[in-house]
């Protein structure tokens, strides 16, 4: 305000001696033409020398100046001090921030909107074969991998991925994607060889003893059966006969899950057209055959959906199913086999029973291996505990998944959805 006066004080100090002189000599337009001149001039001077120190992008010390000119020269000055000071601070971070990402164990790779590397850590140099000239360039055409790719393209980052190192095939990436920002996405690999050898030797452990198993086993089971069948047995040894014989069943059952769950772990997976229809219908009736009562299953064929997959590992989850279902149900209640289309293109298998059910604590970790509900209440079933570990690991070689739904008392109804992309 103070700057302000002081300019309008120079034009009335101009404009006063003008009247004054005109009101003597005359020619009062001419004077006052001459002073709007002079004060016009001036201001263009005063815009010109800020227009320059501007366009030189405001560098150096502030020109000096009066007036309100120098009030806009300082306010200048000081918003571009003031950015100095934050770009060094934003620096600062940013150097701080590449500091901490090039001392962690894993690679991170920051990503543009259209899958461009911006910026990609050490790491991640070693790890994914990144070099900081590959900067701008989509990273789907430098990490080959069709996993990783269609990672990418689906754009679903609540799973993460595990694929081999593109520059060392020995070596077990696990790739996990967050996104951030506007369109842009963090990547972050971590080393997981070490994990994966443990895997492999606890899986290869665990095949390699089930079937060292097998031939002694098969052995006991043969002498047992021949003592079993000779004439003059005494009586008291027939209980001791049958109970060995139903634990080297139990025993025989317990191996052959053991060695499924092994080759699913192991196994490549195959794509092939799978007749559902009439895959349920002989799982159905070969469980059917296993009742001694009335037919208990009910198939309902809603659907017309192939699926692609592999045959013999659809069939022995379908069976884990309905044989759980008949299992751990009444023998007189019904259990009904539906396979029908799903809303979104894809398919599902239901397995319904009008058994006890199962607790809601329980249901998140019936699939886990050896799990077993309420041991008391079923120690008369027979079963592994491996059943539905089976089902899960099959469903998960077919993008599928299960949902289960249980009502204590009511019963069990057990779900496998197929997405599209499996149904053929
Ligand atoms: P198991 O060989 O013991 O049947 P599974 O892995 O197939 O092993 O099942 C795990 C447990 O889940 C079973 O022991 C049982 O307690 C429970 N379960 C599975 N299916 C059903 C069902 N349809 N109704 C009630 N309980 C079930």
């Amino acid at each position: 305000m103070q700057r302000w006066r002081r300019e309008r004080n120079i034009a009335i100090a101009l404009m006063v001696p003008a009247l004054i002189a005109s009101i003597f000599v005359g020619h009062l337009s001419e004077m006052l033409l001459f002073v709007v001149s002079y004060l016009y001039a001036s201001q263009t001077v005063n815009v010109n020398r800020l227009e320059r120190w501007l366009s030189q992008g405001g560098q150096g010390e502030k020109p000096d100046f009066k007036g309100i000119w120098s009030d806009i020269y300082y306010h200048f000055y000081k918003i571009r001090k003031s950015q100095k000071r934050r770009k060094k601070k934003l620096g600062k971070m940013l150097d701080s921030f590449r500091k901490s990402t090039g001392a962690l164990p894993d690679a991170v790779v920051v990503l543009g909107s259209y899958g461009e590397i911006e910026w990609s850590n050490k790491v991640a140099h070693d790890f994914l074969g990144l070099k900081k000239s590959d900067n701008g360039q989509r990273i789907p055409n430098l990490v080959r991998h069709p996993l990783f790719i269609q990672y990418l393209k689906e754009q679903d980052y609540r799973h993460k991925i595990c694929i081999p190192s593109p520059v060392n095939e020995n070596m077990f990436l696990q790739i996990g994607i967050v996104p951030y920002g506007s369109g842009l996405r963090l990547l972050m690999a971590q080393d997981i060889t070490h994990q994966k050898n443990i895997e492999r030797m606890r899986t290869d452990f665990v095949a390699n003893v089930s079937h060292e198993l097998r031939t002694p086993l098969t052995v006991l089971r043969g002498y047992l059966e021949t003592l079993q069948e000779m004439d003059g047995a005494p009586g008291v040894y027939s209980r001791s006969f049958q109970n060995m014989a139903a634990q080297t069943e139990r025993m025989q059952a317990l191996i052959d899950d053991l060695l499924l769950l092994a080759r699913l772990e192991s196994k490549p997976k195959k794509s092939e057209s799978v007749l559902v229809a009439a895959l349920l219908s002989e799982v159905c009736q070969e469980s059917d055959l296993l009742e001694n009562d009335e037919r208990r299953v009910e198939l309902h064929l809603a659907s017309s959906a192939n699926l692609l997959g592999d045959a013999s590992e659809l069939r022995s989850a379908f069976s884990n199913l309905l044989v759980n279902a008949l299992k751990y149900s009444p023998a007189t209640s019904p259990v009904k086999v539906s396979w029908r289309d799903a809303a979104d293109g894809g398919a599902y298998l239901e397995v319904e029973d009008f058994g006890p059910g199962i607790p809601a604590v329980d249901i998140p970790r019936i699939t886990e291996r050896f799990y077993r509900v309420d041991v008391k209440r079923n120690q008369k079933i027979v079963g592994t505990g491996l059943g539905l570990a089976i089902v899960k690991h099959v469903l998960v070689r077919h993008d599928a998944k299960l949902d289960i739904d249980s009502q204590l008392g009511r019963g069990s109804r057990f779900r496998c959805v197929f997405p599209k992309q499996r149904i053929c």
